[in-house]
């Protein structure tokens, strides 16, 4: 994760994580899990699949690619 805050520049952030049902082709419900990083200033929140984050953190070097923010 990006350390700053995109909107407003700002470092200090909190972490949540959610779990989503989701429903892919087959019709089977699969748990996703998904970290939400929250601007203490703003309010702005980063959303990040936690499967390929947490994959991308085992591979060393390798830049974390960010999922699209939810539009709101
Ligand atoms: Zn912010």
């Amino acid at each position: 994760m990006n350390s700053s805050c995109l909107k407003c520049g700002s470092s200090e952030y909190y972490v949540k994580t959610i779990v989503c049902p989701e429903k892919n082709i087959g019709l089977k419900i699969k748990l996703g899990v998904y970290y939400l990083k929250i601007c203490s200033e703003c309010g702005f929140v980063e959303m990040y699949a936690a499967e390929i984050l947490d994959d991308e953190k085992n591979k060393k070097g390798v830049k974390i690619e960010k999922i699209p923010n939810p539009s709101y």
